[in-house]
Protein backbone atom coordinates (compact mmCIF):
# COMPACT_ATOMS: atom_id res chain seq x y z
CA UNK A 1 0.00 0.00 0.00
CA UNK A 2 1.41 3.39 -0.85
CA UNK A 3 0.65 5.86 1.49
CA UNK A 4 1.20 9.29 0.05
CA UNK A 5 1.16 11.95 2.70
CA UNK A 6 2.11 15.61 3.91
CA UNK A 7 3.84 16.17 6.66
CA UNK A 8 4.24 20.08 7.66
CA UNK A 9 7.48 21.96 7.98
CA UNK A 10 8.84 18.49 6.29
CA UNK A 11 7.47 18.53 2.78
CA UNK A 12 6.15 16.39 0.73
CA UNK A 13 7.43 12.52 0.98
CA UNK A 14 6.00 9.26 0.84
CA UNK A 15 6.17 6.32 3.01
CA UNK A 16 6.25 2.61 2.38
CA UNK A 17 3.74 0.72 4.66
CA UNK A 18 3.83 -3.16 5.00
CA UNK A 19 0.58 -4.81 3.89
CA UNK A 20 -1.52 -4.94 7.15
CA UNK A 21 -3.84 -8.38 7.09
CA UNK A 22 -7.18 -7.10 7.19
CA UNK A 23 -10.78 -8.44 7.45
CA UNK A 24 -12.26 -8.72 3.90
CA UNK A 25 -15.12 -6.61 3.24
CA UNK A 26 -18.14 -8.79 3.59
CA UNK A 27 -22.15 -8.29 4.35
CA UNK A 28 -24.31 -11.74 5.45
CA UNK A 29 -27.79 -11.73 4.97
CA UNK A 30 -30.54 -14.39 6.59
CA UNK A 31 -32.58 -15.82 4.06
CA UNK A 32 -35.38 -18.50 4.38
CA UNK A 33 -34.32 -22.18 3.42
CA UNK A 34 -34.95 -23.25 -0.26
CA UNK A 35 -37.18 -26.03 1.32
CA UNK A 36 -39.06 -23.38 3.44
CA UNK A 37 -42.44 -24.69 4.09
CA UNK A 38 -43.74 -21.96 6.42
CA UNK A 39 -42.84 -23.54 9.38
CA UNK A 40 -41.62 -20.03 10.97
CA UNK A 41 -42.10 -16.77 10.54
CA UNK A 42 -40.05 -14.43 8.34
CA UNK A 43 -40.14 -11.35 6.76
CA UNK A 44 -37.64 -8.93 4.73
CA UNK A 45 -37.51 -6.09 2.73
CA UNK A 46 -38.49 -7.29 -0.29
CA UNK A 47 -37.16 -6.27 -3.77
CA UNK A 48 -40.32 -4.95 -5.44
CA UNK A 49 -41.44 -2.63 -1.95
CA UNK A 50 -39.67 0.33 -3.29
CA UNK A 51 -41.75 0.00 -7.13
CA UNK A 52 -45.14 -1.00 -5.98
CA UNK A 53 -45.54 0.13 -2.74
CA UNK A 54 -49.02 1.47 -3.85
CA UNK A 55 -48.52 4.55 -1.58
CA UNK A 56 -45.35 6.09 -1.53
CA UNK A 57 -45.65 8.38 1.27
CA UNK A 58 -45.57 5.34 3.55
CA UNK A 59 -42.88 4.16 2.05
CA UNK A 60 -40.54 5.26 4.91
CA UNK A 61 -43.10 4.04 7.11
CA UNK A 62 -42.40 0.75 5.52
CA UNK A 63 -38.87 0.84 5.47
CA UNK A 64 -38.78 1.09 9.38
CA UNK A 65 -40.35 -1.88 9.91
CA UNK A 66 -37.51 -3.20 9.49
CA UNK A 67 -34.99 -1.52 11.34
CA UNK A 68 -32.84 -0.33 8.79
CA UNK A 69 -29.45 0.58 9.56
CA UNK A 70 -26.08 1.41 7.32
CA UNK A 71 -23.86 -1.64 6.82
CA UNK A 72 -20.69 -1.06 4.34
CA UNK A 73 -22.50 2.29 4.07
CA UNK A 74 -24.75 1.02 2.26
CA UNK A 75 -28.72 0.69 3.58
CA UNK A 76 -29.56 -2.65 5.39
CA UNK A 77 -32.97 -4.11 5.93
CA UNK A 78 -32.76 -6.18 9.29
CA UNK A 79 -35.10 -9.63 8.40
CA UNK A 80 -37.93 -10.25 10.89
CA UNK A 81 -37.83 -14.32 12.28
CA UNK A 82 -40.90 -15.67 14.53
CA UNK A 83 -40.20 -18.82 16.27
CA UNK A 84 -42.48 -20.49 18.79
CA UNK A 85 -41.24 -21.59 22.28
CA UNK A 86 -39.03 -24.22 21.85
CA UNK A 87 -39.16 -24.20 18.00
CA UNK A 88 -36.04 -24.04 15.86
CA UNK A 89 -35.81 -23.16 12.22
CA UNK A 90 -33.91 -24.19 9.10
CA UNK A 91 -31.97 -20.62 7.42
CA UNK A 92 -29.88 -19.74 5.34
CA UNK A 93 -26.75 -17.12 5.93
CA UNK A 94 -25.70 -15.65 2.34
CA UNK A 95 -22.25 -14.11 2.23
CA UNK A 96 -22.27 -11.41 0.23
CA UNK A 97 -18.90 -10.42 -0.95
CA UNK A 98 -17.23 -7.62 -3.10
CA UNK A 99 -16.21 -8.95 -6.43
CA UNK A 100 -12.35 -7.87 -6.13
CA UNK A 101 -12.14 -9.87 -2.63
CA UNK A 102 -9.97 -12.97 -3.21
CA UNK A 103 -10.04 -15.29 -0.04
CA UNK A 104 -6.63 -17.07 1.05
CA UNK A 105 -6.56 -20.56 1.57
CA UNK A 106 -5.10 -19.60 5.04
CA UNK A 107 -7.68 -16.74 5.94
CA UNK A 108 -8.11 -15.96 8.99
CA UNK A 109 -11.26 -14.87 10.64
CA UNK A 110 -14.36 -16.08 11.24
CA UNK A 111 -18.15 -15.26 10.89
CA UNK A 112 -19.43 -14.92 14.46
CA UNK A 113 -23.36 -16.14 14.67
CA UNK A 114 -25.38 -14.07 17.41
CA UNK A 115 -25.46 -15.26 21.18
CA UNK A 116 -28.42 -15.01 22.91
CA UNK A 117 -29.90 -16.94 26.19
CA UNK A 118 -32.58 -17.78 24.50
CA UNK A 119 -31.91 -18.32 20.94
CA UNK A 120 -28.95 -20.95 19.69
CA UNK A 121 -27.38 -20.32 16.23
CA UNK A 122 -26.10 -23.69 14.72
CA UNK A 123 -23.02 -23.31 13.47
CA UNK A 124 -22.20 -20.55 15.62
CA UNK A 125 -19.19 -19.54 14.20
CA UNK A 126 -18.02 -19.85 9.89
CA UNK A 127 -14.52 -19.73 8.89
CA UNK A 128 -13.82 -16.82 6.31
CA UNK A 129 -11.63 -19.52 4.61
CA UNK A 130 -14.35 -21.53 3.93
CA UNK A 131 -15.86 -18.89 1.49
CA UNK A 132 -13.51 -20.22 -0.89
CA UNK A 133 -16.24 -22.69 -1.95
CA UNK A 134 -19.43 -21.38 -0.90
CA UNK A 135 -21.11 -18.50 0.05
CA UNK A 136 -24.26 -19.94 1.39
CA UNK A 137 -24.44 -21.80 4.73
CA UNK A 138 -27.40 -23.78 6.24
CA UNK A 139 -27.64 -22.32 10.05
CA UNK A 140 -29.93 -23.75 12.22
CA UNK A 141 -31.98 -21.02 14.91
CA UNK A 142 -33.40 -22.88 17.83
CA UNK A 143 -35.75 -21.31 20.49
CA UNK A 144 -35.11 -22.60 24.17
CA UNK A 145 -37.82 -21.69 26.28
CA UNK A 146 -39.77 -18.28 25.47
CA UNK A 147 -38.32 -15.07 24.02
CA UNK A 148 -39.20 -12.48 26.09
CA UNK A 149 -38.23 -9.33 24.09
CA UNK A 150 -37.53 -8.65 20.59
CA UNK A 151 -34.27 -10.01 20.18
CA UNK A 152 -31.79 -7.21 17.79
CA UNK A 153 -28.96 -9.62 17.10
CA UNK A 154 -25.75 -9.04 15.09
CA UNK A 155 -23.57 -11.24 13.08
CA UNK A 156 -20.03 -9.86 13.58
CA UNK A 157 -16.40 -10.49 12.30
CA UNK A 158 -14.16 -11.48 15.08
CA UNK A 159 -11.00 -9.84 13.97
CA UNK A 160 -12.39 -6.72 14.50
CA UNK A 161 -15.55 -7.01 15.81
CA UNK A 162 -17.15 -4.99 12.68
CA UNK A 163 -21.31 -5.77 12.16
CA UNK A 164 -21.57 -7.71 9.24
CA UNK A 165 -25.22 -8.55 9.04
CA UNK A 166 -28.30 -8.55 11.23
CA UNK A 167 -31.29 -10.61 12.39
CA UNK A 168 -34.45 -9.58 14.12
CA UNK A 169 -36.37 -12.32 16.56
CA UNK A 170 -40.09 -10.97 17.27
CA UNK A 171 -40.49 -12.32 21.00
CA UNK A 172 -42.96 -14.86 21.45
CA UNK A 173 -44.14 -14.66 25.32
CA UNK A 174 -47.59 -13.66 23.96
CA UNK A 175 -48.99 -16.66 22.03
CA UNK A 176 -52.97 -15.84 21.82
CA UNK A 177 -54.38 -19.25 21.47
CA UNK A 178 -57.57 -20.19 19.01
CA UNK A 179 -60.44 -22.50 19.00
CA UNK A 180 -60.98 -23.52 14.89
CA UNK A 181 -63.95 -25.54 14.28
CA UNK A 182 -64.55 -27.18 11.06
CA UNK A 183 -68.46 -27.02 10.29
CA UNK A 184 -69.96 -29.43 7.29
CA UNK A 185 -72.53 -28.11 5.14
CA UNK A 186 -74.28 -30.72 3.36
CA UNK A 187 -76.21 -29.83 0.47
CA UNK A 188 -77.80 -33.10 0.03
CA UNK A 189 -77.99 -35.21 3.11
CA UNK A 190 -78.23 -39.01 2.92
CA UNK A 191 -77.14 -38.84 -0.60
CA UNK A 192 -74.02 -40.72 -2.19
CA UNK A 193 -71.31 -37.93 -3.71
CA UNK A 194 -69.82 -38.02 -6.79
CA UNK A 195 -66.45 -36.08 -6.60
CA UNK A 196 -65.21 -35.55 -10.43
CA UNK A 197 -61.20 -35.46 -11.22
CA UNK A 198 -60.25 -36.75 -7.43
CA UNK A 199 -57.12 -37.52 -7.94
CA UNK A 200 -56.43 -40.90 -6.26
CA UNK A 201 -52.64 -42.45 -6.70
CA UNK A 202 -51.62 -39.86 -9.12
CA UNK A 203 -54.29 -40.18 -11.25
CA UNK A 204 -57.56 -38.16 -11.72
CA UNK A 205 -60.51 -40.12 -11.57
CA UNK A 206 -63.91 -39.59 -10.92
CA UNK A 207 -64.54 -41.09 -6.83
CA UNK A 208 -67.93 -41.61 -5.15
CA UNK A 209 -68.50 -40.83 -1.67
CA UNK A 210 -71.03 -42.61 0.28
CA UNK A 211 -72.24 -38.44 1.56
CA UNK A 212 -71.08 -35.48 1.11
CA UNK A 213 -70.09 -35.71 4.81
CA UNK A 214 -67.72 -38.74 4.03
CA UNK A 215 -66.15 -36.78 0.68
CA UNK A 216 -66.06 -33.23 2.94
CA UNK A 217 -64.52 -34.90 6.22
CA UNK A 218 -61.84 -36.68 3.66
CA UNK A 219 -61.24 -33.45 1.31
CA UNK A 220 -59.69 -31.81 5.05
CA UNK A 221 -57.18 -35.09 5.51
CA UNK A 222 -56.35 -35.66 2.31
CA UNK A 223 -54.96 -32.09 1.89
CA UNK A 224 -53.80 -31.95 5.09
CA UNK A 225 -55.99 -28.86 5.86
CA UNK A 226 -55.93 -28.63 9.64
CA UNK A 227 -52.32 -29.24 10.09
CA UNK A 228 -51.45 -26.61 7.46
CA UNK A 229 -53.17 -24.21 8.62
CA UNK A 230 -51.77 -25.03 12.73
CA UNK A 231 -48.33 -25.40 11.42
CA UNK A 232 -47.88 -23.78 8.45
CA UNK A 233 -49.58 -20.57 8.47
CA UNK A 234 -51.25 -18.90 11.54
CA UNK A 235 -47.90 -20.44 13.14
CA UNK A 236 -45.84 -17.68 11.53
CA UNK A 237 -47.92 -14.62 13.55
CA UNK A 238 -47.20 -16.41 16.78
CA UNK A 239 -50.73 -17.49 16.99
CA UNK A 240 -51.42 -21.21 18.26
CA UNK A 241 -54.49 -22.50 16.27
CA UNK A 242 -56.42 -25.01 18.64
CA UNK A 243 -58.34 -27.81 15.80
CA UNK A 244 -61.60 -28.70 17.78
CA UNK A 245 -62.27 -32.47 17.08
CA UNK A 246 -65.70 -32.42 17.13
CA UNK A 247 -68.27 -33.25 14.23
CA UNK A 248 -70.38 -30.00 13.49
CA UNK A 249 -72.89 -30.58 10.50
CA UNK A 250 -75.37 -28.18 9.04
CA UNK A 251 -77.90 -29.96 6.94
CA UNK A 252 -79.53 -27.78 4.04
CA UNK A 253 -82.30 -29.07 1.91
CA UNK A 254 -80.90 -29.23 -1.63
CA UNK A 255 -83.63 -30.70 -3.41
CA UNK A 256 -86.05 -27.68 -1.98
CA UNK A 257 -83.38 -25.32 -2.92
CA UNK A 258 -82.97 -26.67 -6.27
CA UNK A 259 -87.28 -26.37 -6.89
CA UNK A 260 -86.76 -22.89 -5.58
CA UNK A 261 -84.34 -22.26 -8.51
CA UNK A 262 -81.39 -21.06 -6.04
CA UNK A 263 -79.11 -23.98 -6.54
CA UNK A 264 -78.86 -26.68 -9.41
CA UNK A 265 -77.00 -29.27 -8.61
CA UNK A 266 -74.56 -27.53 -6.68
CA UNK A 267 -74.00 -24.27 -8.09
CA UNK A 268 -75.77 -21.53 -6.48
CA UNK A 269 -77.56 -20.14 -9.24
CA UNK A 270 -79.74 -17.41 -7.82
CA UNK A 271 -77.61 -14.42 -6.25
CA UNK A 272 -79.54 -13.21 -3.50
CA UNK A 273 -79.37 -16.96 -1.68
CA UNK A 274 -75.62 -16.56 -2.63
CA UNK A 275 -75.40 -13.58 -0.43
CA UNK A 276 -77.23 -14.20 2.48
CA UNK A 277 -75.88 -17.74 2.75
CA UNK A 278 -72.88 -17.39 4.69
CA UNK A 279 -75.64 -15.26 7.41
CA UNK A 280 -78.11 -18.20 7.00
CA UNK A 281 -75.53 -20.69 8.00
CA UNK A 282 -74.00 -18.79 11.16
CA UNK A 283 -77.58 -18.62 12.57
CA UNK A 284 -78.43 -21.93 11.14
CA UNK A 285 -74.82 -22.87 13.75
CA UNK A 286 -75.47 -20.82 16.56
CA UNK A 287 -79.22 -22.06 16.56
CA UNK A 288 -78.20 -25.97 16.71
CA UNK A 289 -74.79 -25.92 18.17
CA UNK A 290 -74.90 -22.63 20.48
CA UNK A 291 -78.02 -22.78 21.97
CA UNK A 292 -77.42 -26.56 23.57
CA UNK A 293 -75.52 -26.62 26.41
CA UNK A 294 -72.06 -28.35 26.68
CA UNK A 295 -71.44 -27.26 23.08
CA UNK A 296 -69.45 -24.33 23.45
CA UNK A 297 -65.49 -24.29 23.10
CA UNK A 298 -63.46 -24.32 26.40
CA UNK A 299 -61.75 -21.08 25.85
CA UNK A 300 -63.97 -18.32 26.23
CA UNK A 301 -65.73 -17.98 23.18
CA UNK A 302 -62.60 -17.66 21.39
CA UNK A 303 -63.86 -19.78 18.31
CA UNK A 304 -63.25 -19.07 14.85
CA UNK A 305 -66.03 -21.46 12.52
CA UNK A 306 -64.77 -22.60 8.88
CA UNK A 307 -68.04 -23.56 6.89
CA UNK A 308 -66.95 -25.78 4.28
CA UNK A 309 -69.17 -27.07 1.45
CA UNK A 310 -69.40 -28.92 -1.92
CA UNK A 311 -71.78 -25.96 -2.97
CA UNK A 312 -69.75 -23.76 -6.21
CA UNK A 313 -70.44 -20.16 -6.01
CA UNK A 314 -69.65 -18.67 -9.90
CA UNK A 315 -69.42 -14.85 -9.44
CA UNK A 316 -68.81 -12.50 -12.11
CA UNK A 317 -64.95 -12.74 -11.29
CA UNK A 318 -64.93 -16.11 -12.12
CA UNK A 319 -65.34 -19.38 -9.66
CA UNK A 320 -65.38 -17.98 -5.43
CA UNK A 321 -62.71 -20.43 -3.30
CA UNK A 322 -64.02 -18.49 0.05
CA UNK A 323 -65.63 -15.62 1.30
CA UNK A 324 -65.95 -13.67 4.84
CA UNK A 325 -67.25 -10.92 5.51
CA UNK A 326 -65.42 -7.66 6.39
CA UNK A 327 -68.11 -5.65 8.73
CA UNK A 328 -69.84 -8.46 10.40
CA UNK A 329 -67.02 -8.66 12.84
CA UNK A 330 -68.75 -10.62 15.50
CA UNK A 331 -69.34 -13.64 12.87
CA UNK A 332 -65.47 -14.75 13.31
CA UNK A 333 -66.07 -17.12 10.67
CA UNK A 334 -65.62 -17.86 6.94
CA UNK A 335 -67.40 -20.06 4.35
CA UNK A 336 -65.36 -22.53 1.68
CA UNK A 337 -66.76 -23.14 -1.45
CA UNK A 338 -66.06 -25.90 -3.61
CA UNK A 339 -63.19 -24.36 -5.45
CA UNK A 340 -61.40 -23.46 -2.36
CA UNK A 341 -61.83 -27.23 -0.78
CA UNK A 342 -58.96 -28.67 -1.69
CA UNK A 343 -56.31 -25.88 -1.53
CA UNK A 344 -55.08 -25.39 2.42
CA UNK A 345 -54.10 -21.71 1.75
CA UNK A 346 -57.77 -20.75 0.50
CA UNK A 347 -58.86 -21.69 4.37
CA UNK A 348 -55.98 -19.39 5.32
CA UNK A 349 -56.58 -16.62 3.17
CA UNK A 350 -60.39 -16.59 4.51
CA UNK A 351 -59.13 -17.35 7.74
CA UNK A 352 -56.81 -14.44 7.42
CA UNK A 353 -59.28 -11.99 6.74
CA UNK A 354 -61.37 -13.17 9.82
CA UNK A 355 -58.25 -12.27 11.68
CA UNK A 356 -58.58 -8.49 10.36
CA UNK A 357 -56.16 -8.98 7.25
CA UNK A 358 -56.86 -7.12 4.12
CA UNK A 359 -55.85 -7.97 0.66
CA UNK A 360 -52.00 -7.27 0.33
CA UNK A 361 -52.32 -5.84 -3.22
CA UNK A 362 -54.71 -2.59 -3.23
CA UNK A 363 -58.36 -3.06 -3.10
CA UNK A 364 -59.98 0.45 -2.94
CA UNK A 365 -63.01 -1.19 -2.20
CA UNK A 366 -62.58 -2.80 0.75
CA UNK A 367 -60.98 -0.45 2.02
CA UNK A 368 -64.42 2.20 1.15
CA UNK A 369 -66.58 -0.14 2.48
CA UNK A 370 -64.75 -0.68 5.86
CA UNK A 371 -64.36 3.39 5.71
CA UNK A 372 -68.49 3.81 4.95
CA UNK A 373 -68.81 1.00 7.89
CA UNK A 374 -67.62 3.48 10.08
CA UNK A 375 -69.53 6.43 9.14
CA UNK A 376 -72.97 4.58 9.20
CA UNK A 377 -71.66 3.20 12.78
CA UNK A 378 -71.09 6.65 13.73
CA UNK A 379 -74.44 7.92 12.31
CA UNK A 380 -76.08 5.43 14.19
CA UNK A 381 -74.76 5.94 17.74
CA UNK A 382 -75.79 9.59 16.81
CA UNK A 383 -79.34 8.40 16.08
CA UNK A 384 -78.89 5.93 19.76
CA UNK A 385 -77.79 9.36 21.65
CA UNK A 386 -80.70 11.38 20.75
CA UNK A 387 -83.15 8.36 21.39
CA UNK A 388 -81.80 8.45 24.68
CA UNK A 389 -82.38 12.18 25.39
CA UNK A 390 -85.90 11.65 23.98
CA UNK A 391 -86.19 8.63 26.31
CA UNK A 392 -84.69 10.46 29.22
CA UNK A 393 -87.17 13.44 28.96
CA UNK A 394 -90.44 10.23 28.85
CA UNK A 395 -88.90 9.41 31.99
CA UNK A 396 -89.39 12.51 33.81
CA UNK A 397 -92.81 12.46 32.36
CA UNK A 398 -93.94 8.77 33.37
CA UNK A 399 -92.01 8.33 36.87
CA UNK A 400 -94.10 11.11 38.38
CA UNK A 401 -97.27 8.89 36.91
CA UNK A 402 -98.66 6.15 38.35
CA UNK A 403 -98.01 3.64 36.09
CA UNK A 404 -94.43 1.82 37.13
CA UNK A 405 -94.44 -0.18 33.93
CA UNK A 406 -94.04 1.93 31.29
CA UNK A 407 -91.56 3.47 33.53
CA UNK A 408 -89.80 -0.01 33.01
CA UNK A 409 -90.10 0.26 29.56
CA UNK A 410 -88.68 3.62 29.19
CA UNK A 411 -85.52 2.00 31.36
CA UNK A 412 -85.09 -0.95 29.28
CA UNK A 413 -85.40 1.11 26.45
CA UNK A 414 -82.52 3.47 27.73
CA UNK A 415 -80.48 0.29 28.26
CA UNK A 416 -80.83 -1.33 25.17
CA UNK A 417 -79.83 2.05 23.45
CA UNK A 418 -76.57 2.11 25.19
CA UNK A 419 -75.57 -1.41 24.74
CA UNK A 420 -76.44 -0.73 20.80
CA UNK A 421 -73.72 2.12 21.20
CA UNK A 422 -71.22 0.11 23.46
CA UNK A 423 -71.54 -2.80 20.16
CA UNK A 424 -70.91 0.26 17.88
CA UNK A 425 -67.60 1.57 19.35
CA UNK A 426 -66.31 -1.96 19.53
CA UNK A 427 -67.46 -2.10 15.64
CA UNK A 428 -65.80 1.17 15.11
CA UNK A 429 -62.52 0.35 17.03
CA UNK A 430 -62.33 -3.17 15.13
CA UNK A 431 -62.44 -1.65 11.45
CA UNK A 432 -60.40 1.50 12.31
CA UNK A 433 -57.54 -1.51 13.80
CA UNK A 434 -58.66 -3.34 10.08
CA UNK A 435 -57.55 0.18 8.19
CA UNK A 436 -54.39 0.78 10.35
CA UNK A 437 -53.00 -2.93 10.67
CA UNK A 438 -53.31 -2.85 6.77
CA UNK A 439 -51.85 0.32 5.64
CA UNK A 440 -49.59 -1.45 3.15
CA UNK A 441 -50.77 -2.22 -0.02
CA UNK A 442 -49.22 -3.43 -3.20
CA UNK A 443 -49.77 -2.63 -6.99
CA UNK A 444 -48.92 -6.69 -7.89
CA UNK A 445 -52.18 -8.50 -8.09
CA UNK A 446 -51.18 -12.07 -7.96
CA UNK A 447 -47.56 -11.96 -7.94
CA UNK A 448 -46.43 -12.20 -4.41
CA UNK A 449 -46.38 -15.12 -1.85
CA UNK A 450 -48.41 -13.77 1.10
CA UNK A 451 -51.56 -15.63 1.76
CA UNK A 452 -53.95 -12.48 1.48
CA UNK A 453 -53.15 -12.05 -2.35
CA UNK A 454 -54.66 -14.37 -5.27
CA UNK A 455 -51.55 -15.58 -6.78
CA UNK A 456 -52.08 -18.92 -8.57
CA UNK A 457 -51.03 -22.07 -6.34
CA UNK A 458 -51.98 -19.82 -3.00
CA UNK A 459 -49.69 -18.04 -1.18
CA UNK A 460 -46.81 -19.20 1.76
CA UNK A 461 -46.31 -16.23 4.20
CA UNK A 462 -47.02 -12.88 5.75
CA UNK A 463 -45.83 -9.81 6.54
CA UNK A 464 -44.82 -8.55 9.95
CA UNK A 465 -47.82 -6.04 10.14
CA UNK A 466 -50.51 -8.93 9.46
CA UNK A 467 -48.66 -10.89 12.47
CA UNK A 468 -49.01 -8.46 14.35
CA UNK A 469 -52.68 -7.26 13.03
CA UNK A 470 -53.69 -10.61 13.66
CA UNK A 471 -52.62 -11.05 16.91
CA UNK A 472 -54.08 -8.25 17.96
CA UNK A 473 -57.71 -9.46 16.76
CA UNK A 474 -57.39 -12.42 18.67
CA UNK A 475 -56.51 -10.60 21.92
CA UNK A 476 -59.31 -8.39 21.49
CA UNK A 477 -61.78 -11.20 20.85
ZN1 LIG B 1 -59.81 -12.23 -0.01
Amino acid sequence: MLIKTTIEGVGEKSIELKEIPSTPKLKVHFQRHPDYKGEYGFDWFRDYYETKLADQSKLQALKDEYTPCQILGEDYFVPWLTLMPNAAADLILKVELDEAVKIKKKESGKIILPKNCALAFSPAEIEISALRDKQEFEVNVSCRGILAADAKLDVTIDTDNQVVGKLNVLKNSVVPKINLRFVKVVVYPGQKYLKENELVNGAFVDKEYDSEEAYLDNVLTNHDVPNFIKTRAFNQALIDVDIDPGNYVIELDGTTLANEGKIRGYEISDNLFAKGLHKDLLAKYQNVYENTSGSKNQQGGKSLIVFYSALQRVAMSGTVGGESSLLDVGSRSCLIYAAGLDAPSTYVHELGHVMGCLHSFVDSAAVNSIEEGIKAKEEFMNRCFSAIEHNKKQLAIVSSGTNPLKTQKVIESIEKLNSQIADSIGAISCYSHKIAGNAMAFDNFKTSSNFMDYTAGGGIDFFKWQWATMQNAILGY
